[in-house]
């Protein structure tokens, strides 16, 4: 069956990934505003209203902007855990809620485990989607260190999408305030280049075939800062195909099983 994986855009000014598999389409996180989710969903060709539920992984806008208004226009299920939902002010009905380290059965074989990871004042989520047939595919964002639960998981996983948010230099030498420096490179912030270098080396598995790069800083990364440095980590052990999702997208997908990603052509 397979896992198909489209990142629509990712960074701090909006995420959005498309997972499917068997037939049944989930949008991880919804960060974007309704039009332009609709729009890259377009160019991905796909069809909103084909979208079957909505995950999203955490509170903050650039993941849960729109998936309220998304999940109603579209009749999509919005899952979240309790702590995501209450802060973004949801009430009864509008959600459903899972909990940690419990799986999202979307159907009788697609699911989605959700594995809990430190970041800020946030009950985020890393999620690794199972066809239910061995292909597991990997969605991990805006975490400050990787617990080893999820290193376990992720040492199983056929495809790992991981944010590099900052290189380290950049980021302490860049313009942002002290405080903020020490928030973002802190426990509750997000991945440096090498700190995902540092999980997917020790996440490394021969099935592992596709890994992309995302939630990269505008202002404290570059593509090839992010590459460079996880190749260096992960060079003599790795065979597969690695990618960059930028802040705009969508610019290609992948499917498990399948090493090289297709390329999408905006029109
Ligand atoms: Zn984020
Ligand atoms: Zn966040």
């Amino acid at each position: 069956m397979g896992i198909g994986i489209t990142h629509l855009g990712s960074g701090s000014r909006g995420n959005a990934t498309l997972i499917s598999s068997g037939g049944y389409s989930v949008l991880v996180d919804c960060g974007f505003s309704l039009r332009q989710t609709e729009k890259r969903l377009g160019i991905a060709g796909f069809d909103p209203q084909s979208i079957d539920s909505i995950v999203v992984t955490h509170h903050h806008k650039d993941h849960s902007g729109s998936a309220l208004n998304a999940s109603k226009k579209w009749s999509s299920t919005l899952h979240c855990n309790g702590g995501t939902a209450s802060r973004m002010g949801l009430v009864e009905g509008e959600f459903t809620e899972f909990g940690s380290l419990e799986r999202i059965q979307f159907s009788p074989d697609f699911s989605m485990l959700a594995i809990p990871v430190p970041h800020d004042d946030a009950d985020n989520v890393a999620l690794v989607a199972s066809d239910g047939n061995g292909d597991l595919a990997a969605i991990v964002t805006d975490l400050g260190e990787a617990p080893d639960d999820l290193v376990k998981h992720l040492s199983r996983c056929n495809h790992i999408s991981i944010e590099a948010n900052y290189d380290h230099g950049r980021l302490m030498s860049g313009p942002y305030p002290d405080s903020l420096k020490r928030r973002i490179s802190g426990r509750g912030g997000h991945l440096s280049n090498s700190q995902a270098g540092e999980v997917l080396l020790r996440s490394m598995n021969k099935d592992l075939r596709s890994i992309v790069l995302c939630h990269l800083s505008e202002s404290n990364n570059a593509p090839h800062l992010a590459e460079s440095e996880v190749l260096l980590a992960i060079g003599d052990e790795f065979e597969g195909n690695i990618a960059i999702s930028k802040q705009v997208g969508p610019e290609f997908s992948y499917w498990t099983g399948q090493e090289e990603p297709s390329k999408i052509l905006a029109s």
